[in-house]
């Protein structure tokens, strides 16, 4: 079935997407059943089928799950227990999550047929920019992909993060060359900054041939941006001599660069010591990589924080948010690459694994109910529920238009009904396939008191003020936020990385307006809030203006945590007290909101 369909789809993208999506409901419903033959004989499945492989009795019988419920499991898998615990086939290896969107790493099992299947949807992302896109095929792609060195469990089974196992994988070695300007060696390096280094190098030496520059996420590529505006010199000096700098020491590196940087190049050096030497870096993508036809990053979810400053740098170069996925599954891919950013849907891939939906409202919305599950903190609550009062999710055939749904699912390598923790909302179909927008990540929010503000709400607040902002030259590069409790009442305080557009220096911020963008936040949340801001329950919201580069330096201490480059997404709000720490210390300026009443 999906296998044999996966097999001749590689010639004919398109085509394989058009019978994949077509035949969703009947794919989902053969997933289901293979999964339940291959794992209804499982410790953990037995407990609710009894052996039995039956669809009604695994929706009637087998919990939906979080993460916390599987662990003791994987746990045990991690400490020499068989795997098949949990699935029939043998782990290959365990994937470990980002940990930045949802606290701690995870582990979830992989095996070597699953995750060529997971990485499919890599390429079937290529036929569809390829319909969007001339003459790509006369070009290759500038990557900023890094890997990460993984661990090893108490088993014996290696842990990485999925990137890393992708691109350390046969099959990216062997696709690499022809699809990458930067040599693998260079991607492969396990020291970021000469990885980052390497991979602008040979892009900028290489220039005229690049057609697309990709990262994993939006905010790699925004790091990159910035890594070079503080290495261009360097760069140029490089390029104009002929000799690589002395400090990138990993051989890999050095060899391939080396192959490639074979001569003294004075007029490359001049003309792009040119165009990095303007005050102004807007448009630099587009004059360093000339020939580029599209930016291909993540840019939704909490990445969109990132699509005013990938505008301004990419002078008008599409923004592409290919797919949608995670460590546990691969959900869907964008089909309509040249979609706004802000309206990018992802069409669910029937084959990849068994999805369901949970229907959530917004707390205080007109069919919202008690939900079931505890230990998420969230303003959604589960709308649709039984007699016995337990939450139903529905399937890809059930989904309704404008509805907002949890997602969970049912994977090949030993996930059943868990709940992935993502907010989507149904926005259209694909032949009889959903698409979906992604919202937020469900269990994301600041809290004071009753008050509850949810990553959507904080980023949809923080774009009404951006806004008042960006007329005045500000691009707001980065964000994030924490509750501060220590006094009573507690506030929510923002920090803002910002940039000025005509310059690589920022002017002095005028307060009255920094605070009027405090206003328009507090304006922006909800009902609770405000009543809690009025009866002083929260006091006034706060500002902190951070120096350039302060936001790397979060992102440098996540990643010395454990955190991978590649999938690192900057917290919109902070939990961490060590992190706190890492943006006070870049604090230039805070701004406090004048407002006192918001009730009138
Ligand atoms: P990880 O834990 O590193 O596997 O990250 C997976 C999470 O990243 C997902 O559950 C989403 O919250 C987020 N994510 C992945 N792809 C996208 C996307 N296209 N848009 C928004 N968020 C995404």
């Amino acid at each position: 079935m999906a296998d044999q369909m996966e097999t001749r789809n590689y010639e004919n993208g398109w085509k394989f997407l058009e019978e994949l999506t077509e035949n969703g409901h009947r794919i989902q419903e053969q997933v289901l059943e293979e999964i339940l033959l291959r794992n209804a004989g499982t410790e953990y499945l037995s407990r609710f089928l009894h052996g039995q492989t039956d669809k009604q009795l695994f929706k009637n019988n087998v919990p939906i799950v979080t993460y916390e419920d599987i662990k003791p499991y994987i746990d045990r898998i991690a400490n020499g227990e068989t795997s098949n615990i949990l699935l029939a086939d043998p782990i290959s290896e365990f994937i470990q999550s980002s940990g930045t969107s949802g606290g701690q790493p995870k582990l979830i099992p992989m095996t070597a047929e699953n995750f060529e299947k997971k990485t499919l949807e890599l390429t079937l992302v290529d036929p569809v920019v390829k319909k969007y896109f001339d003459g790509l095929e006369k070009g290759k792609t500038m990557s900023l992909f890094f890997v990460k060195k993984g661990s090893e469990t108490p088993s014996g089974l290696t842990a990485r993060t999925l990137t890393s196992c992708y691109f350390m994988s046969d099959s990216f070695k062997k696709s690499a060359p022809k699809i990458c300007r930067s040599p693998i060696e260079t991607i492969l390096c396990l020291d970021h900054k000469q990885s980052m280094y390497c991979q602008l190098l040979t892009g900028l030496l290489q220039r005229d041939h690049v057609v697309s520059i990709s990262s994993i996420f939006g905010s790699v590529l925004a790091r990159s941006i910035k890594f070079l505006e503080d290495q261009w010199n360097e760069l140029c000096s490089n390029i104009r001599t002929g000799c690589l700098s002395d400090w990138i020491t990993d051989p890999g590196c050095r060899n391939t660069v080396s192959s490639i940087l074979t001569r003294p190049n004075p007029e490359l050096a001049d003309m792009i010591e040119h165009i990095c030497g303007n005050e102004s870096w807007e448009g630099i993508i587009k004059k360093l990589w000339p020939k580029a036809k599209y930016i291909n990053s993540v840019i939704t979810g909490t990445m969109s924080q990132y699509i005013s400053l990938l505008d301004f740098y990419g002078g008008g170069i599409p923004l592409v948010s290919p797919s949608y996925g995670s460590s546990e599954s691969t959900f869907g891919i964008n089909l309509n690459p040249l979609s706004s950013p802000y309206d990018v849907s992802y069409t669910f891939l029937p084959n990849m694994a068994y999805f369901e939906f949970l229907p959530v409202d917004k707390d205080g919305g007109e069919n919202a109910r008690e939900s079931d599950f505890d230990g998420v903190s969230s303003q959604w609550s589960s709308e649709i529920t039984n007699a016995n009062g337990n939450v139903e999710p529905v399937d890809f055939a059930n989904v309704k238009l404008g509805q907002y749904y949890e997602v969970v699912v049912t994977t090949f390598t030993g996930l059943y009904r868990y709940r992935v923790g993502d907010v989507l909302k149904l926005t259209g179909f694909h032949n009889n396939s959903p698409q979906f927008q992604f919202v937020e990540r469900r269990n994301t929010v600041l809290s004071i008191d009753m008050d509850k503000t949810s990553e959507a709400d904080l980023l949809q607040a923080i774009g009404n003020a951006k806004r008042h902002l960006e007329p005045l030259g500000f691009i707001l590069m980065t964000f994030s936020s924490y509750a501060e409790t220590s006094s009573i009442p507690g506030r929510y305080v923002l920090f803002w990385e910002l940039k000025f557009k005509e310059s690589t220096r920022c002017p002095k911020l005028d307060a009255k307006i920094m605070e009027q963008c405090c206003s328009i936040v507090e304006e922006s949340l909800d009902f609770t809030y405000k009543s809690l801001r009025e009866a002083n329950k929260i006091a006034a919201l706060e500002l902190r203006v951070v120096k350039h580069g302060t936001f790397d330096a979060l992102m440098d201490f996540y990643v010395s945590k454990g955190a991978s480059i590649n999938q690192y997404k900057t917290p919109c709000c902070i939990q961490s007290e060590e992190a706190v720490k890492v943006l006070n210390s870049g604090v230039v300026e805070k701004f406090f909101s004048p407002k006192t009443f918001f009730l009138s």
